[in-house]
Parts: structure tokens; C-alpha cells; sequence
């Protein structure tokens, strides 16, 4: 860390004009207020950033097939009827009409679009494929129709005003704020990630209804209907003042500031007991931005100490959180290991705001949990055979996934599981003005434009801990590499340079930094060693999970008892992920006699089969979390 914060330091003075922002297109002049921080590192454009084959790839091709096979039409169907426009049958409805949470009777629909347009927005950036802006472009266009016939002062939703006039006036409705930020964010990723000019134009245009809607609220109405989930709508709003420059925009990011959870935060209390998480989630990241456009502010400290107590007292081994989407007493992990934990949008979330952490501060933190929850929840939450996704990651012994299908159910995690899959690029590589970062361990290629430099990345992490790089530059560049030893790793990581071994003085969760004239066809090989170890609950130092390297080991548990349409969630009923029946078989073995073994002599690892292991005394089979499917499990063990 030592060696990072002095390259850190000379880094600032020689920050350029032009470096690229957390957001894309800044560079290109998108964001008419530019950010005041100076941030200790920047994000690659998605674009910069391409997925060679891994699992990552793979997960993200299937979520393409999903995406493009969800109608336009369907999408804007709701939106349509709300705005009584007939839309005919032009282009034809692709399939039924989607339901579940996206049905004319939910009061969340809509919000499936607004992530859609930010997923086909990430997937182009991620891949080129004109295929996901030409359909982006034709929802944009059918949501232009409907807000111009709405003629509400630039309101645009797929339900009534009617639901956010109850908001307002504190009566039942269930979060229609949290629908129209998705709207919102999903609109101005068309405009960031998409050039959309008419996404933008409708953005603008919600954002002036919004200020004319709330500018007379009082404040005890304002603090009623901010009691509600109102998603990340804050940040979105301080977006598109950052992009406009119209103060309006700033106001209504000011706004959504709620007092009631966010002051006791700044004192260092922790009050999230209890809470829903995906609520507070987004609140932060809000902040987050607002203290990147104006450089100075308490926002930023609020985050961390959000963030902190999030990850040391709240967090299961996976990198999730929750029990019935509600924050749990503090350390209280082994009280709560139901078939309800781990909700997929508050990871979605997490991993949002630690990005924003990340690039303050270059603090490594941040990244060992961004690889804990990516690899561990968001890769595992898709399901390889059919591409669906989960809403909960289950801790209860002998649960399974429960996925989605594809057009009945539309869960808020369906919703930012569209994006989650579509960005897996987005993390694993950063920078400043003479650094390059690799934080992730992920097959791909990474295209440093100002340094005209790219660097390949081939990997079979994390069956193994090697990872080879491969310079591509046209004419030397000196850059300074800093390779991320990861925190899980152990001495002994070795790195080799065009062959040549060279001394690793560094210790796990440190930069490596290789500070060269690269040449083209540079080869760097780095080995970092991963080990099997236990993780145990704060509460209970015998209720433990087993590791490799970063990630979570599951014992395999067969599908004795799945009554159909087990594994797979009702589409009749939306919500019975929320209530669902594990039918979990008596006698499921929950205890491991490894107390006292070392580890690698209880559990050895399976021959031929990839992260496979087996208990020497149970015969227990463990394989990554990520990678059971379609079958109960269990994480946690009694540790006799
Ligand atoms: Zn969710």
C-alpha cells in the first residue's frame, strides 16, 4: 500500500485535462458541470474494455439473448395504455405480454424498461453490437410519444400521476419514486453510453415535472414521502445537473437527502437494523456523486462509514446482505441464514458505491470486496442453462436458487440483472495519468487510448491463481503496471517479466508495480497461491464457510424433494420468492468434523474436476457457490 500512495501522490500533480470521469463520455464534453474531485483513479470507458471467453462472456452473452428477445412493444405497452396512445400491432408483439411486476395492475411497472434501456446501453458499450442501440433507440422514440401525449409538464411513467400524488401525500403506494429513477437512469445511459440525444431531451423534460412537483411539497410532506424506497433517483438527478448544468436538477438531488437515515450516519451510528437495505443502498451513492461534482462536502465520509458497517457487520461470506431484504441486528449472521438472505439488488447497489469508494481513494478494500460479491453473487445469480436470474441468494442449508422466468416475473432483481451482466467490464481495469491498475482477474482486453497501449489479459482465475499479460503497443510506453495482490492470496506470488523471474517484496493486499518501457509483445506472468480457508460468522466462530482463494466452496446437496416447478419460481404467483417453500429433506448434513485437521488434509481436492473438493471424513462434494445450479447446497458449516 506503501508504494501505492507515493505513486498516488505524484500521480495528482500530473493529473490531466481530459481524463476520463466515473461516468463515460465525460471526457467528450457529456457533462457541462465537470467534477471539481480529483479522483485517485478513473474507470476505462466500457467501450475500452473487451470480454475474452470466460464465464463472465458467457453469462453476458446469455443475458443478450434475453434482452433482445423482450419486445419493444411490450416494453412500452404499459407506458402506452397509461397514456391512452394506441399503439396498433406495428412490429408485433413479440411473445404475451410480460407480466409478473411488469403486469397493468403492479404498481412498480415500468421499472424493467428503465433497466433495460441502461442494460442495452451497457451491452453496446461492452460489445458494439448495433443491435442493442437499434432497439434502445425505438423504446426511446415510443417514450417520447408517450410523454409529448401525456402533456403533463414532462411527466412520463407507465402508471398515473395518481400514485405519486399518495406518495406525496403519505397514503399506501408501493415506491413510485424508485420506478421513475430506473426511467431516469435508464434515459440517461441512452445519452452517455448511446450518444441518444432524445433520451436525454425526455430526461430533461422529467426533471422539470419533478421540480415543478416537489417545489411546493412542505417539509413534513417531503419527509413523509422520502420514508418510502425512492432507489438511487438522487444520483440521477445530480447527473443530469452535472450534464445540463441547470440547477433545477442539483435542487432535486438535494431533495432526496433523507435526514432521517443519513444524519445518524454521520455521527458513526450504526441504525441499519432492521432497515430495508435496498432502500438505504442507493441513498449513498447519491452522495457519493454529489461530493464528485462539488469536491468538498461530508457526502463522501457519510458513504464510507455506510459502506463499512455494511461490509463488517451486516455482510455474509458471499459479499451480500439482508434477510427478507431488511438489514439484520449487527454481526448477527448465523441468526439469519434463511432462504431469504442476500437480496441481488442490494449487490447490484453495493457494488455501485464501492466503485464510487474505489476511485477516491484507490483504498484496495474496496476491490477485494468488489471481487468477493461479483464473483461469489452476481455471477452465480444467473442461472447457465437457461440464462434466468435469482432475486435471493439463499443461506438457509439445503435451499437453492430460485429463478425467474422469462416474462412473468420482472422482479426489481430481474431488473438490475439485466444490467449486472451486461458490465463486467467495468471494474477490472483503472487508471491515472501514468498508472494502470489491474484489479480484477478476468480474460479480456483493455485498450488505453491516450497511452495508445493495450494489454491482454488471459485467465483461467479463479481455477487457478495464473494470470498472463500481453503488451500491444505500436512505439514503447513507459507506464507503471500495478497488479492487485489480492488480500485472499498468501506469500509466495510470483511474477516473471519476458521470462525472467522477478523478486516479489510485496505482501497480500498490495499493488505489484512493474514500472517499464513496455515494448510490444511484453509478456508479464504473475501466480498469486490460493489456499482452502474457513470464514466464520462474527457471531460464531464455529459457524463457518470454506474458501478458495476468494471464492465461496458449497457442499452439494442433490434435488431430493424438488416438487415442480421447483427450482424455478411460480409464474403465476409473482412474489413467491418472497415465501417460498424449500421442502428442504430432513437429515441435510450441516456439520463438518475439520475442527483442529489442517484444512488441506480434511478437504482434498477432487481429481479432474475443476474447484471441486471433498470432505475426507463426510464425503461431503464442494464446488463454487457460483457454479451450483439447479441443486440445494450448503454454505454455512457447524465446525466440529
Ligand atoms: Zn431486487
Amino acid at each position: 500500500m506503501k508504494i501505492v500512495l507515493s505513486v498516488l501522490t505524484a500521480v495528482v500533480l500530473m493529473v490531466h485535462a481530459g481524463a476520463q470521469s466515473h461516468y463515460p463520455g465525460q471526457h467528450e464534453g457529456k457533462f457541462i458541470v465537470k467534477d471539481k474531485l480529483i479522483p485517485a483513479v478513473y474507470s476505462f470507458d466500457l467501450q475500452d474494455v473487451k470480454l475474452l471467453d470466460s464465464r463472465f462472456k458467457q453469462n453476458m452473452e446469455r443475458e443478450q439473448q434475453w434482452l433482445l428477445s423482450i419486445g419493444a412493444n411490450n416494453l412500452l405497452h404499459s407506458f402506452r395504455t397509461n397514456a391512452g396512445v394506441y399503439s396498433g400491432n406495428e412490429g408485433g408483439y413479440s411473445g404475451k405480454k410480460i407480466a409478473g411486476w411488469e403486469s397493468l395492475d403492479c404498481e412498480l411497472r415500468g421499472h424493467t424498461t428503465g433497466h433495460i434501456l441502461s442494460g442495452l446501453a451497457l451491452m453496446y458499450a461492452s460489445t458494439g453490437d448495433e443491435r442493442f442501440k437499434t432497439k434502445a433507440d425505438s423504446i426511446v422514440k415510443g417514450l417520447a410519444v408517450v410523454q409529448q401525449a401525456l402533456n403533463q409538464d414532462g411527466y412520463l411513467g407507465a402508471f398515473p400521476q395518481e400514485l405519486i400524488n399518495r406518495n406525496i401525500a403519505g397514503q399506501p403506494v408501493w415506491a413510485p419514486w424508485y420506478t421513475l429513477h430506473k426511467i431516469l437512469s435508464g434515459l440517461i445511459d441512452q445519452y452517455l453510453y448511446c450518444d441518444n440525444r432524445q433520451a436525454l431531451d425526455i430526461a430533461s423534460k422529467m426533471g422539470a415535472w419533478a421540480y415543478k412537483k416537489l417545489r411546493p411539497v412542505t417539509a413534513e410532506q417531503r419527509s413523509q414521502m422520502l420514508r418510502n424506497e425512492f432507489g438511487g433517483i438522487n444520483e440521477s438527478f445530480y447527473n443530469l445537473y452535472a450534464i445540463t448544468g441547470n440547477a433545477d436538477y442539483k435542487w432535486l438531488g438535494e431533495f432526496f437527502y433523507q435526514n432521517e437515515t443519513l444524519d445518524p450516519l454521520k455521527e458513526g451510528k450504526d441504525i441499519l437494523e432492521k432497515k430495508h437495505a435496498n432502500t438505504y443502498i442507493p441513498k449513498l451513492t447519491g452522495l457519493s456523486r454529489d461530493y464528485e461534482i462539488e469536491g468538498k462536502g461530508g457526502g463522501d465520509s457519510i458513504a464510507a462509514f455506510f459502506w463499512n458497517t455494511v461490509i463488517d457487520h451486516h455482510s455474509f461470506v458471499t459479499g451480500s446482505n439482508s434477510d427478507k431484504e431488511h438489514f439484520f441486528k449487527p454481526d448477527d449472521q448465523s441468526g439469519h441464514l434463511t432462504g431469504y438472505t442476500g437480496e441481488s439488488c442490494n449487490v447490484y447497489n453495493m457494488l455501485k458505491l464501492t466503485r464510487h469508494l474505489y476511485e477516491h481513494t484507490a483504498s484496495m478494500k474496496y476491490t477485494d470486496y468488489y471481487e468477493k460479491a461479483l464473483f461469489n453473487h452476481i455471477l452465480g445469480q444467473q442461472d447457465p442453462a437457461t440464462g434466468m436470474v435469482a432475486y435471493f441468494l439463499p443461506m438457509l442449508p439445503g435451499a437453492h436458487k430460485v429463478y425467474s422466468t422469462p416474462d412473468s416475473s420482472f422482479w426489481c432483481c430481474v431488473g438490475s440483472g439485466f444490467e449486472n451482466q451486461a458490465k463486467y467490464g467495468e471494474a477490472i481495469y483503472y487508471h491515472n495519468a501514468g498508472d494502470l491498475f489491474v484489479n480484477l482477474f478476468i480474460a479480456s482486453e483493455l485498450s488505453w487510448k491516450e497511452k495508445a497501449i493495450k494489454l491482454k489479459q488471459e485467465t483461467n482465475f479463479p481455477e487457478d491463481g495464473g494470470i498472463k499479460f500481453t503488451v500491444e503497443a505500436a512505439k514503447p510506453a513507459g507506464m507503471i503496471l500495478n497488479i492487485r495482490y489480492p488480500s485472499w492470496s498468501v506469500a509466495g506470488a510470483t511474477v516473471k517479466v519476458n521470462g525472467k523471474k522477478v523478486s516479489v517484496k510485496n505482501t497480500p493486499g498490495t499493488y505489484i508495480v512493474l514500472n517499464r518501457n513496455w515494448k510490444n509483445g511484453d509478456i508479464v506472468e504473475v501466480n498469486f497461491p490460493m489456499t482452502l480457508h474457513l470464514a466464520a460468522t462474527n457471531d460464531n466462530i464455529n459457524k463457518a464457510a470454506i474458501l478458495y482463494g476468494p471464492i465461496v466452496l458449497a457442499g452439494e446437496m442433490g434435488t431430493t424433494g424438488f416438487i415442480a416447478p421447483q427450482p424455478y419460481s411460480n409464474p403465476q404467483l409473482h412474489n413467491d420468492y418472497y415465501t417460498y417453500d424449500y421442502h428442504v429433506p430432513a437429515g441435510i448434513p450441516t456439520s463438518l468434523l475439520i475442527s483442529g485437521a489442517k484444512l488441506s488434509d480434511a478437504i482434498k481436492p477432487v481429481a479432474g474436476g475443476k474447484l471441486t473438493f471433498k470432505t475426507v471424513k463426510e464425503g461431503i462434494q464442494l464446488r463454487p457457490l457460483y457454479d451450483i445450479h439447479r441443486e440445494r447446497y450448503v454454505v454455512y458449516w457447524d465446525i466440529k
